[in-house]
C-alpha cells in the first residue's frame, strides 16, 4: 500500500483485534468507520481481521463506502490480506464492481500465490452473476413512451438501437430513421378497406386485393430484425398456407433482409410470394399470376 500505515504496539494490537472481531459480529453498521481506521493500521492481524469485519458487515454497510475502503486492500504487501479481501469484496456483490479490474488483475497475475488467484476467479463470477441478476431486477422502460418493457423486447431493441424501447416504439423509431435514410415514405397507419392498418400504399393494395377476392388472411405488423437485417411484415393466407410479402424499399440493408427471409422461409418448406414497390404499378395483376401458381383464383 502506498499510504503509511499507522504504527502500533503489541499491546494495542492485541487489544484491537479483540474489538475488531466482536465488531464484525455486532450487525452494527456503526462500527464501520472505525473498521475503516483499522485498515491502515500497521499490523497484518489487524488489517485482516478489519477486512474480514467488513466483509461480515455487507448487509448493514453502505456499499460503495465499503468497496471503496476495501479496493486499496487489494493491493496488499501480504497474501493473506488481499485474500480476505477479495473475499469480503465478493460478499458486496454487485456493489463490488469497481474491483472488478483490480480482482482480474490478481486473477491473471504469474507472481501471485495459487489461492489468491483461485479466489479471484471465484470472486469474479460472483459479482458478475450478481451485476447480472441486479441488472435483471432493474425495470426497464422504454425512453420513448414510458411504458414497461419486457426482458426479450429489451434484448431486441438493445441490439439494434442501444437504447431502451418497447416493441410499439421499436417499428416506429425503425421506419422512422429508414424513412430518414431512404426518403421512402412508409406510413404505419394506413387503413385498408377491411379496416386493418397497414404500413405502406403497396400493402394497402395487397389487403384490399386480397378482401375483394374473398381470400382470407391475417397480417402481421411487426418488423423483425433478424441477424441485424430488417424483416418485413407478412400476409398470411390460413386456407392456402401461403405468405405473401411486399418490400416498399430498395435499400441494401432491405435486400439482405428479403434474402435471409426468403432462405428462412425456403429452409421452413414455406411458401412465399414475394412483392416490391417496383410492382407497385401493377400490383394486382402481379399478385393474380403469382398466386395463381398455387391456388385456383
Ligand atoms: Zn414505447
Amino acid at each position: 500500500m502506498k499510504d503509511l500505515l499507522k504504527p502500533i504496539t503489541k499491546q494495542q494490537e492485541n487489544y484491537l483485534k479483540k474489538k475488531i472481531v466482536e465488531a464484525g459480529n455486532t450487525g452494527d453498521p456503526a462500527v464501520l468507520e472505525k473498521l475503516f481506521r483499522c485498515l491502515k493500521i500497521d499490523s497484518v492481524h489487524v488489517r485482516r481481521l478489519s477486512v474480514s469485519a467488513i466483509g461480515k458487515l455487507a448487509k448493514f454497510a453502505k456499499p460503495e463506502v465499503a468497496v471503496g475502503n476495501l479496493i486499496p486492500l487489494l493491493q496488499d504487501k501480504h497474501p493473506q490480506i488481499r485474500q480476505y479481501t477479495i473475499k469480503a469484496l465478493s460478499a458486496y456483490g454487485e456493489f463490488a464492481k469497481p474491483a472488478l479490474n483490480d480482482i482480474k488483475e490478481i486473477a491473471s497475475s504469474n507472481i501471485e500465490k495459487e489461492y489468491n488467484i483461485r479466489d479471484a476467479e471465484k470472486a469474479i463470477n460472483v459479482i458478475k452473476e450478481a451485476c447480472k441478476v441486479a441488472e435483471e431486477k432493474q425495470v426497464k422502460i422504454c425512453v420513448k413512451c414510458g411504458k414497461k418493457v419486457e426482458p426479450d423486447e429489451f434484448a431486441r431493441s438493445m441490439k439494434a438501437f442501444s437504447r431502451v424501447y418497447c416493441d410499439h416504439c421499436f417499428d416506429e423509431v425503425y421506419i422512422m430513421r429508414r424513412n430518414y435514410d431512404t426518403k421512402v415514405e412508409l406510413n404505419k397507419n394506413i387503413k385498408t378497406s377491411d379496416g386493418t392498418l397497414v404500413q405502406s400504399d403497396g400493402e394497402r393494395i395487397i389487403s384490399d386485393f386480397l378482401k375483394h377476392s374473398d381470400i382470407n388472411y391475417r397480417y402481421d405488423e411487426r418488423i423483425r430484425i433478424i441477424e441485424g437485417y430488417a424483416i418485413r411484415p407478412d400476409f398470411y393466407l390460413p386456407e392456402f398456407d401461403i405468405y405473401i410479402e411486399y418490400w416498399g424499399m430498395d435499400t441494401i440493408d432491405y435486400k439482405i433482409g428479403m434474402l435471409k427471409k426468403r432462405k428462412l422461409y425456403q429452409q421452413q418448406g414455406k411458401k412465399l410470394i414475394s412483392v416490391s414497390f417496383k410492382d407497385k404499378g401493377n400490383l394486382e395483376k402481379i399478385l393474380l399470376e403469382k398466386l395463381s401458381r398455387y391456388i385456383k383464383i
